[in-house]
């Protein structure tokens, strides 16, 4: 008899009432979407949307249409980078008479590489409740599969998009401690490869996450030099959503920096004087770097006095 009572108690249980998982009044939800795979919108994600009063969407006809298989039918309105900062305020008088609101971009995490930023920022400061859900999220989910160092890392978003800035941003971060995820498009994909063995060496391990959750989904890890020829084998290879990671560079090699920063600086300035302002710059010792300005200026050290 025992057992059964327990079974029955346990049975009746309300594991998900109607009520919960439903928005809570003057609350901003963050809900994260699908970004190919549509079983990926999670149960949670779903009770929010079907019960918040609105959902600010980056496209209406993108999340109305996502909405639509679901059957569920929300009010939208639409936020999106040219408008955020004028429908923010109208979002937060919403909150303000208790109504919820939910947050969604196109796909994946909202304010990652998406809108969302002043709004989550406007109602925060305005002391509503902000909620995140968790989700998919490109960046995430690729790096998760990459296998390359996870501790710690840095997300870039997009690297800049012209040919030029982007190998120079690229250089700038030759020595970058984490390892980097970023974002590209179908129609960069072969620029940055081709950039990234220049920039970082032919042996750095990169890894390429194509197509997340969609039917032809794929990940690629190799050295830098090997990807724009792995990338050209196939044109379908080309198509689709990027993510682009690269692997931790080694420190900077102290005489590299000394080195970088007094050449220029000799082409004006005496050995010591160049060698006082990189010293101070980089935190070095006075004698160590009038030694290696002297040797680059072609004088030999001064033995006697410093
Ligand atoms: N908020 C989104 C997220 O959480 O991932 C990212 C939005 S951003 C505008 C779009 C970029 O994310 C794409 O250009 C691509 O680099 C990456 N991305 C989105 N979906 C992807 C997928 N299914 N596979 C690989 N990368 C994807």
């Amino acid at each position: 008899m025992r057992k059964v009572w327990h079974a029955h108690v346990h049975r009746c249980r309300p594991v998900n009432p109607a009520s919960e998982g439903a928005a809570e009044a003057g609350t901003l939800y963050i809900v994260p979407t699908p970004i190919g795979n549509l079983s990926d919108l999670s149960p949670r994600a779903l009770r929010v949307l079907d019960s918040v009063d609105v959902v600010a969407a980056e496209d209406t006809r993108t999340t109305g249409a996502m909405l639509t298989h679901f059957g569920i039918r929300a009010r939208l309105t639409a936020l999106h980078e040219h408008n955020e900062s004028q429908v923010v305020g109208s979002l937060l008088a919403r909150l303000a008479e208790a109504q919820s609101v939910a947050l969604v971009s196109d796909a994946g995490t909202p304010l990652i590489s998406d809108p969302g930023f002043r709004l989550v920022d406007a109602v925060r400061s305005a002391g509503h409740p902000v909620v995140a859900l968790p989700g998919p999220c490109a960046a995430v989910a690729a790096l998760s599969a990459a296998g390359l160092p996870s501790d710690a890392f840095s997300f870039f978003g997009f690297p800049p998009p012209k040919a030029g800035a982007r190998r120079d941003w690229l250089q700038a971060h030759v020595h970058w401690p984490h390892t980097m995820v970023m974002y590209e498009s179908s129609h960069r994909i072969q620029g940055l490869a081709a950039d990234l063995a220049p920039a970082f060496g032919a042996s750095r391990q990169v890894a390429l996450a194509r197509e997340i959750s969609k039917r032809f989904e794929q990940h690629w890890r190799g050295e830098a030099a090997a990807l724009p020829s792995w990338l050209a084998e196939d044109d379908n290879r080309q198509r689709g959503e990027f993510v682009v990671m690269v692997a931790a560079g080694a420190p900077p090699d102290p005489e590299e920096a000394i080195d970088r920063l007094l050449r220029p600086l000799l082409e004006d300035l005496e050995p010591s004087r160049a060698a006082r302002v990189v010293a101070s710059a980089l935190g070095e010792r006075r004698n160590t770097v009038y030694r290696r300005a002297m040797a680059l200026a072609g004088d030999a050290p001064p033995t006697a006095k410093e």
